[in-house]
């Protein structure tokens, strides 16, 4: 079993989210793409945890600038896709995609989405029907491309697409307000996406992230995971 705590940094600028992540059964714990350090030093300190573990999705600094000051701190070992070794500070293991990877009893697959960066993984445990999508899925919206291309995007959503529909998915920022016009020009299941934002609304008024949600709801809500074929996904660039 894996606990989550969700850490919004950089707020009202970048709005990421970095997620800490511990393990019940055996107390192991890791930090999901430490945008900055001061949000995540102090909720370590509220937890009374120092994490085994920096976790990277992919190499951009905004998810990997607080690596070196917590490996520093706290002696976390930093994992990340191996083929990205050297863009990622401090990079201490590799995983590979199509493999797994095991924080104490809860286990991730690791899953290549190659379109944001080269070498973005997803971080998917299973079991514990929890997924981290960097910036490759976001609310009601997608990373851009600035290393891939639409053909890659789109099959990198596929995979995301094929997962079941009770999955929670936690994405690398909060940007669901800005992506709300374009959900309501194309998603034509009104009554979801009106039930969706009204809830993101909320959350935010009371200062918390979107995330989680559901990727069966993401699936009927968000332009991007709509489109069944790469030609209609390529409409909406
Ligand atoms: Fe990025
Ligand atoms: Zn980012």
């Amino acid at each position: 079993m894996l606990d989550i705590c969700t850490v919004p940094c950089r707020v009202g600028y970048m709005d990421n989210l970095s997620y800490i992540l511990v393990d019940r059964d055996t107390g192991i714990s890791a930090v999901v793409d430490p945008s900055e350090t001061a949000p995540i030093i102090a909720k370590c300190a509220e937890m009374n945890l120092k994490p085994d573990y920096i976790f990277n999705t992919h190499h951009h600094f905004d998810h990997t600038d607080g690596n070196l000051e917590l490996k520093k701190l706290y002696g976390s070992r930093i994992i990340a896709c191996q083929a990205d070794a050297e863009r990622i500070p401090g990079f201490d293991l590799g995983v590979v995609p199509g493999k797994t990877f095991s924080l104490g009893n809860s286990v991730a697959d690791i899953i290549d989405v190659s379109a944001h960066t080269q070498n973005h993984i997803l971080w998917y445990f299973k079991a514990d029907k929890a997924l981290f999508t960097g910036d490759t899925l976001f609310n009601l919206c997608i990373g851009g491309l600035f290393e891939g291309s639409v053909e890659q995007m789109f099959d990198a959503l596929s995979k995301i697409k094929a997962l079941p529909d009770d999955v929670l998915f936690y994405p690398g920022h909060e940007y669901t307000l800005q992506a709300v016009p374009m959900a309501e020009h194309f998603v034509r299941d009104d009554a979801a996406l009106k039930q969706y934002v009204q809830n993101a609304r909320a959350q935010i008024a009371r200062g918390f992230p979107v995330s989680p949600v559901p990727l069966g709801l993401e699936k009927k809500c968000n332009p991007y995971l709509l489109p069944d074929s790469p030609e209609q996904f390529a409409r909406l660039f």
